[in-house]
């Protein structure tokens, strides 16, 4: 239980519901990207398949070993990386397994680590496995949307929420993690991932990494050429809706980041930190919200020409 951070009250109410041998068949984890949501699920799966008595998960039996290197094999995880979506055929596979009892485990552990990218018929393929398991069966979802999920499959799940952290519970971890970082640029990291672990780390690591465009849209914004800004949109007139989203979410992403430059904390990127420098925190809002509407427009189905065409009024009115 040690191995996630902070989130005292969600550990000793688990703590009291595996001692009392309460372990649910469904927890649906969820939290922003670095929170923790992996270490509470390999906590989860680890209790279920424990063969300590008391005190579960031990961390030190063979099978919460397995579980902790990711090598169980009645802990499985559903999903392909390299697909966009957790895909209905991918469920059905799981759901023919789960009728094969485990190898080696008391249960039979289905890790879902993006439950968000199930579409309606995926989550109610799944919902069908979750109404009647096995007994053995047990199913872990992560999520850092859970409100995007169907309620039926909510409401099938225990929901454990993963806090941020207080800074007495990060700021230690963090140093050790990072024994040649300033304590003000570690407490800076901590308060710029809005208390979570992940991203405080990622902050000092220094690896957010700023696409080509991204840096061209930061270069051209902060230098305030619109020329530049121009051909950066023009060119996107072209592009398919899912290349134009994450473009718009990155840059989106940069000028938050220029916002909390202007605020004294270190930035996440040089792209970041030059917006920073050279626009007003009222004029990133500005563009936050341009930006902003453009993807709900790309979301909402509006052709990639009319958002960027859109834009480019923006840019020259
Ligand atoms: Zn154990």
């Amino acid at each position: 239980m040690d191995r996630l951070l902070g989130n005292a009250s969600l550990k000793a109410s688990l703590a009291a519901a595996f001692r009392a041998d309460r372990i649910s068949h469904s927890y649906l984890i969820s939290g922003p990207a670095g929170s923790g949501k992996h270490t509470l699920a390999a906590i989860l799966a680890a209790a279920m398949q424990c063969t300590a008595g008391e005190d579960r998960p031990c961390g030190t039996c063979l099978q919460c070993r397995k579980v902790f290197d990711n090598v169980h094999p009645d802990v499985i995880t559903v999903d392909d990386p390299e697909k966009k979506t957790v895909s209905v055929e991918l469920i059905r596979r799981a759901r023919t397994d789960l009728f094969i009892r485990p190898n080696e485990g008391r249960r039979k552990v289905y890790l879902i680590p993006r439950a968000n990218d199930m579409n309606a018929n995926a989550q109610n393929a799944l919902l069908k496995v979750m109404e009647e398991p096995p007994s053995y069966g047990a199913f872990l979802l992560l999520s850092d949307n859970p409100e995007k999920l169907l309620p039926t499959i909510r409401s099938r799940c225990v929901s454990l929420r993963l806090s941020p952290l207080e800074a007495d519970e990060a700021i230690p971890a963090l140093r050790a993690a990072f024994p040649d970082r300033s304590p003000e640029r570690i407490r800076a990291a901590w308060e710029r991932a809005g208390g979570f672990y992940g991203p405080a780390a990622e902050v000092l690591r220094g690896t957010q990494t700023v696409s080509e465009q991204g840096r061209r849209f930061a270069d051209c914004f902060s230098r305030r050429d619109r020329l530049g800004l121009t051909e950066l949109i023009a060119g996107q007139e072209r592009a398919k809706r899912e290349q134009l989203l994450p473009l718009l979410n990155e840059w989106i992403e940069l000028l938050a980041d220029a916002i909390r430059v202007r605020a004294g904390l270190p930035a996440g990127s040089e792209a970041a930190a030059c917006l920073g420098r050279s626009r007003t925190v009222r004029e990133l809002l500005e563009a936050i919200r341009r930006l902003q509407q453009a993807a709900e427009l790309v979301q909402g189905n509006v052709g990639v020409g009319a958002v960027c065409g859109g834009l480019l009024l923006w840019l020259n009115d």
